[in-house]
């Protein structure tokens, strides 16, 4: 059963009325690795009436009426992505695909799309019950934030879409908080997780720079982006505010942590791994293809890598799933009538930090001042692969399953610095959980370039692939690594591009097709640099290419020669010094 999209399907369960009407700028994908599935299907399991509006209409009521109105809360989500990362590309163009649309057409999703659906409810409800933001777009943009698409800082979303509510992180717990909040019509401002508007800032709270104080100002900026930062962790983080107009948004500390066993029910819950029928008749959506036989292992990333937003939106610490629940997962998988024994992915934002995390962190909370990672992996963090081995082994066991791929990136340096079991683990990922590549993350070879995004050594990528190599030609196996590159870094110059070029050619013998352009997505360091051309952490100047023509420049400086591609001037090419 899917959570009703139509009143034909509220009616049949007869319901007259809902407690809560969710809108998302995707589809309604009935899966665990959806955020409004997820919230739904926790909040029904909760005994509330749900429904889902997907990707309304926002040029007419005829979507957002259809469920009538909730009697608790609207929930709103732009979707899966940051709306204006969903609708263009780095040099600015408009995307034609959405892989979350149905028929692929990137047609659906407005631009800045839960402001647009908040002025789409409020035009067509009013008054109207509460307007409660979440998701990734709402997450990243809940203080002020630098916003690249209009080269601006721009004030919390909160006020921008005027909702009532925003739940930033993995919004679980704090939303189900909330509802019982609401029907009990008590307070909902001291509730973890979540962000409010107030006429005064709060007593104990830290007071960030204001608003306007952070848009003229660049180094106030960088210092409340700082406090923001250091202030994300469950255990440690202090409530925030910050003066936004007259008004001041108020911050409350990070949801606490999920235990494993909160963690394996939301896995629990009965999703259909479907895409909802009434929108599947307006075609088939891609993602599908790549989450419906995935699997989660975790939440969280201490890799911190600088362009990447996954450290403030779920946290600095993992958060494991229990094995019994991963493999009554896959149990349950086999059942499905369109699974033909392949598991498309075991992982988590980064696939290799499943089963073990620093003790110090889990009891007092994140480092401030350090990184797990960074610049080399922390003595403290006990890094041991051998329960995600036992793992993957124990999946491969179950009858039904044919193959189990590892398609989230790997940290490689967690694995050559693992003594124990670094070797087996790798073992078994070469020989058995390999879908012909296997895609690693160095982003880029230079020294300096690493440093500014917070990646390890690039030594650490060449130990990785000597042994992938060695391991995937004893094994008698046709299989090779992918890169993530990255162009347009700050920090990063056409000269560095041309190293890495040389690079990519000489120690890793390839002539990578795939560069990516750096995106300034909000609420990153590297947003935070990109806007400043400073290095926050030692206030050194940096080169930041800003220009299109020059972005474009950097990619194709490390692409493949190409018979209709401008070529341009050789240099000399030296390493540089770090
Ligand atoms: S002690 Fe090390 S691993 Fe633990 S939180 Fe601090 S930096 Fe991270």
């Amino acid at each position: 059963m899917f959570i009703p999209t139509t009143s034909r399907e509220v009616a049949s369960l007869g319901w007259r009325r809902l407690d809560i009407i969710l809108v998302t700028g995707d589809s309604y994908i009935d899966s665990p690795h959806i955020g409004i599935a997820v919230i739904g299907r926790v909040l029904l399991n909760a005994g509330y009436r749900v429904g889902i509006i997907a990707h309304p209409d926002v040029h007419s009521a005829d979507d957002i009426r259809r469920l009538g109105e909730p009697r608790l809360f609207w929930g709103i989500t732009a979707g899966s992505v940051d709306s204006m990362v969903a609708n263009y590309t780095p040099l600015g163009k408009r995307r034609r695909s959405d892989d979350y649309t149905p028929g692929g057409q990137n047609e659906r999703r407005p631009d800045r799309a839960a402001i647009v659906y908040a002025n789409l409810i409020r035009r067509y409800w009013r008054p109207t019950a509460p307007i409660v933001l979440g998701g990734i777009e709402a997450s990243l943009r809940r203080i002020s934030h630098y916003d690249f698409w209009s080269n601006r800082i721009r004030r919390s979303i909160l006020f921008d879409a005027r909702a009532d509510v925003l739940v930033y992180g993995m919004g679980e717990q704090t939303v189900l908080e909330l509802a019982a909040a609401m029907d009990r019509q008590t307070d909902f401002r001291t509730l973890r997780g979540l962000c409010y508007i107030a006429s005064r800032p709060k007593e104990n709270y830290l007071r960030l720079p204001s608003h306007t104080e952070v848009s003229r100002d660049p180094q106030a900026f960088t210092r409340m982006f700082h406090q923001f930062y250091r202030n994300n962790d469950p255990l440690t983080a202090r409530g925030l505010c910050q003066q936004q107009d007259t008004r001041w948004l108020v911050q409350n500390p990070p949801a606490l942590a999920p235990t494993t066993a909160d963690l394996d029910a939301v896995y629990e819950l009965p999703y259909t791994l479907e895409q909802h029928p009434f929108y599947e008749a307006q075609g088939p959506v891609r993602a599908l293809d790549t989450i419906r036989f995935a699997l989660a292992t975790h939440r969280g990333c201490y890799g911190e890598c600088r362009f990447c937003a996954i450290a403030v939106h779920q946290g600095r610490t993992v958060y494991g799933r229990s094995e019994a629940s991963l493999l009554h997962e896959a149990r349950r998988m086999t059942a499905h009538p369109r699974f033909k024994g392949i598991i498309s992915d075991l992982g988590g934002p980064t696939a290799n930090m499943y089963g073990f995390e620093c003790a110090r962190k889990l009891e007092k909370g994140a480092c401030p001042q350090k990184h797990c990672l960074y610049p080399r992996v922390c003595p403290h963090l006990p890094v041991n692969h051998d329960r995600l081995r036992r793992l993957m082994h124990d999946l491969r066991r179950i009858p039904g399953i044919r193959k189990i791929f590892v398609a989230s990136g790997l940290r490689p340096d967690l694995i050559l610095a693992d003594r124990t079991a670094g070797t087996r683990y790798l073992e078994a990922l070469v020989r058995h959980h390999v879908s012909g590549q296997l895609k690693i993350a160095p982003e880029h070879s230079e020294p300096h370039v690493l440093a500014r995004m917070g990646k390890p050594s690039i030594d650490a990528c060449i130990a990785f692939r000597q042994q992938f190599n060695r391991i995937s030609r004893q094994a008698g196996l046709n299989q090779f690594l992918s890169y993530y590159l990255m162009a347009a870094f700050p920090g990063c110059t056409m000269g560095d591009m041309q190293r890495l070029r040389h690079f990519t050619r000489t120690h890793l013998k390839i002539a990578p097709e795939q560069i990516q352009i750096f995106t300034p997505t909000p609420s990153t360091y590297g947003a935070l640099m990109y806007y400043t051309g400073q290095d926050p952490f030692d206030g050194e100047p940096l080169f930041v290419e800003k220009d299109n023509r020059g972005k474009k420049r950097q990619k194709e400086a490390v692409l493949p020669a190409h018979p209709h591609r401008r070529s341009y001037p050789k240099r000399r090419v030296s390493r540089k010094k770090a």
